[in-house]
């Protein structure tokens, strides 16, 4: 299977030009791809600008965000629904600057609910603020997991990516990427997890992707020698000579 590569923008870029012309010069690179399949998160006021009438197999597009509540008085929020009827098929979920800002698991939980019902993948991001030596950081994960995934309706679990992004490894402040090593065997711990709720075949078919400070050099070891299902890129996606390359990368990857 090919690997999901994960374009998030975040708060950039700063004009519809400057996205325009981002978006042109990722889509040269993803459409010649055999198997990678890039998924572009852009800012959801730009989606509607980038994605094209008739959408490819190999470039998908999501969003960063979405809003909980289903009431419609939600002065400045999104719905899941209204980025999937835009065109997009993805949505990232939990993020850890949203969970910074406040969101608690239980609020992704009922996005993760609110993006399956309205067409969306979502890839819930979780991870640990810090790692400790005796492995206390897995026995958090289990508890993200549980309380984000835990008790959903059996057929939600299908729909479902999670890009393990340790916090200490995300963003300019990052002290540098996690090892393939180490992700290898957090990814095992979070389909162990998972396997808990969704059962066996459901947790061998989860893609369980890397993100925290992806870049060139390290995407190779990640998805190789880590068996990551795909990256989520931050930075490096806003740079597109940068992230070109990781796409080329992952293609090759057997
Ligand atoms: C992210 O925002 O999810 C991320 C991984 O960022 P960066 O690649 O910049 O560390």
């Amino acid at each position: 299977m090919g690997k999901f590569i994960v374009a998030n923008w975040k708060m950039n870029p700063a004009s519809p030009r400057e996205a325009k012309l981002l978006a042109l010069a990722l889509k040269k690179t993803a459409s010649k791809l055999t198997k990678t399949r890039t998924i572009i998160c852009p800012p959801a006021l730009y989606l509607s600008l980038l994605i094209p009438p008739r959408p490819t197999k190999k470039i998908f597009w999501g969003g960063q965000d979405a809003c909980a509540g289903v009431n419609e008085a939600e002065t400045g929020a999104i719905s899941a629904k209204m980025i999937k009827n835009i065109g997009a098929d993805y949505l990232i979920v939990g993020h850890s600057e949203r969970r910074r800002a406040g969101e608690t698991d239980k609020v992704v939980r009922e996005k993760v609910q609110l993006a399956v019902k309205a067409g969306l993948k979502p890839i819930i991001c979780i991870g640990e603020e810090k790692r400790d030596a005796h492995g206390d950081y897995l026995s958090f994960l289990r508890g993200q997991i549980g309380a984000c995934l835990g008790d959903l309706k059996k057929s939600y679990y299908s729909e479902i990516m999670i890009a393990y992004e340790p916090i200490w490894a995300i963003g300019t402040e990052a002290h540098g990427a996690d090892t393939p090593d180490n992700f290898l065997h957090n990814a095992l711990f979070i389909r162990k997890v998972f396997a808990g709720l969704a059962g066996n075949e459901l947790a061998l078919a989860l893609p369980v992707l890397y993100g925290g400070s992806v870049n060139v050099k390290n995407a190779e070891g990640f998805l190789k020698d880590g068996r990551a299902d795909g990256l989520l890129v931050g930075r490096e996606s806003l740079v597109p000579d940068q992230f070109k390359q990781i796409l080329q990368i992952a293609d090759k990857i057997k």
